[in-house]
């Protein structure tokens, strides 16, 4: 099953140490191990859903959490208020092949503490 071959399943199940940020009944919040960025978190939910579509699909309600727990990562790491994106930061969901998707279990970065460029190649 998907807990045994997936990265991030591993993660979530503790077989993995992850340096962890933020985490809730549903979401796990730990830093990248090769950061792009002074902060690059990623957040991914403790089920396994291989892409953003496959969860939205399965679970939207999963999905916002998600969406919600980037927000709070953000705010805990100094990037921003709930109120202002000040100094400001990035989310970013690759998927599938030309998205640079390269673990196949649903994961959005969390990245600033620079100046980001756009667009990103
Ligand atoms: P993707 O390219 O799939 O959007 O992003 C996968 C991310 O997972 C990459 O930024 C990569 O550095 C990160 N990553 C890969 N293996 C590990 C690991 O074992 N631990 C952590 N914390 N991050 C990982
Ligand atoms: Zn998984």
């Amino acid at each position: 099953g998907p807990s045994s071959d997936c990265l991030f399943c591993r993660v979530v199940a503790g077989e993995i140490a992850p340096d962890v940020v933020r985490e809730t009944d549903r979401t796990l919040a730990f830093r990248d191990i090769s950061p792009q960025a002074p902060t690059h978190v990623l957040v991914v939910p403790r089920d396994h859903h291989p892409t953003i579509g496959a969860l939205t699909a399965a679970d939207p309600g999963l999905a916002a959490e998600l969406l919600a727990a980037a927000q709070a990562v953000a705010e805990q790491e100094g990037l921003a208020t709930a109120g202002s994106p000040e100094p400001g930061w990035r989310l970013v969901v690759n998927s599938g092949p030309d998205g640079g998707q390269t673990v196949h279990h649903v994961h959005l970065h969390v990245l600033g503490g620079r100046g980001l460029t756009w667009p990103p190649g």
